[in-house]
């Protein structure tokens, strides 16, 4: 399987496809923010950095995050195809994990794109929240996240677009839907 970079808004659905796909395509999974919980839930220094950025819904400095993708790109098994979950989430991620991919020879890929309306998100973070009890899913946090979104990665969308690598998924509703668009479009690609 070629990599794959889900791409979305918080509450999208990007863990909840990406598990999907892994299992299906038997790919790697890199959820950049499941790296940085488990490094706080360590108690490590980066955990502790980690952790001021999550809990203000502000995005840990790029430099930084490259490091980290580099590095667990690099742990995962070969040839398998990854599925990049939650990065890149800034352009100059973008630019990097571009860059980092051609210098082991490897590519892209595909990117899809999750679109799904702010009311239903919202709805999704709120009710996540009661059941994950993840720190930053609460409403302060929620709106910050949206906004940094808005402003730091959704310009991305037009930048995978210029990579040719963009395809759209647009909720309608329902998850199985939508898992079986995503899943059609793969076999497809797969050949
Ligand atoms: P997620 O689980 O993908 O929603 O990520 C939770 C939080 O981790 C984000 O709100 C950011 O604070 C941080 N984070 C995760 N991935 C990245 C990334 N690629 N760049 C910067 N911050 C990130």
């Amino acid at each position: 399987m070629k990599n794959i970079i889900i791409f979305g808004a918080p509450g999208s659905g990007k863990g909840t496809y990406s598990d999907e796909i892994v299992k299906r395509y038997n790919m790697g999974h890199i959820s950049t923010g499941d790296v940085l919980r488990a490094e706080i839930k360590g108690g490590t220094e980066l955990g502790k950095i980690a952790q001021g950025y999550i809990d203000n819904g502000q995005l840990i400095p790029d430099e930084l995050m490259i490091d980290i993708l580099a590095k667990t790109y690099d742990s995962m098994p070969a040839g398998k195809g990854v599925i990049f979950d939650g990065f890149p989430r800034t352009i100059a991620q973008a630019e990097a994990l571009k860059k980092m991919l051609a210098e082991r020879k490897h590519d892209m890929g595909l990117m899809i794109e999750l679109i799904v309306d702010e009311e239903t998100l919202l709805a999704r973070l709120l009710n996540r929240a009661k059941e994950q009890g993840r720190a930053d899913d609460n409403e302060v946090t929620i709106k910050k996240r949206f906004e940094v979104y808005h402003n730091q990665t959704a310009p991305l969308s037009a930048w995978f677009e210029k990579e040719g690598i963009r395809n759209t998924f647009t909720w309608k509703g329902s998850k199985d839907v939508m898992i079986g668009e995503i899943f059609d479009f793969l076999d497809k690609v797969n050949g």
